[in-house]
């Protein structure tokens, strides 16, 4: 298997090739940032799949963060 990186983003993928029986001539967007990352003209055709995405965590983290210091009890 290959990786590839938008050039733009660095977003990830997993490049996989397939052949075709006629020549290609297509170009392949980035599911990030919409930008033309690769393009070819041959039988050989690049096929993306995004790879995964480390998921930032959601902001409620810091909530619990917030409760937990205001749940002090005075003296
Ligand atoms: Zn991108």
């Amino acid at each position: 298997m290959t990786m590839f990186k938008c050039p733009y983003c660095q977003t990830e993928y997993e490049l996989i090739w397939a052949r075709l029986s006629h020549q290609q001539r297509s170009y392949a967007n980035c599911q990030v940032c919409q930008k033309t990352m690769y393009s070819w003209s041959s039988r050989n055709v690049p096929c993306f799949t995004l790879a995964k995405a480390t998921e930032s965590k959601p902001a409620g983290d810091k909530l619990a963060e917030a409760k937990l210091a205001k749940g002090k009890t005075p003296g």
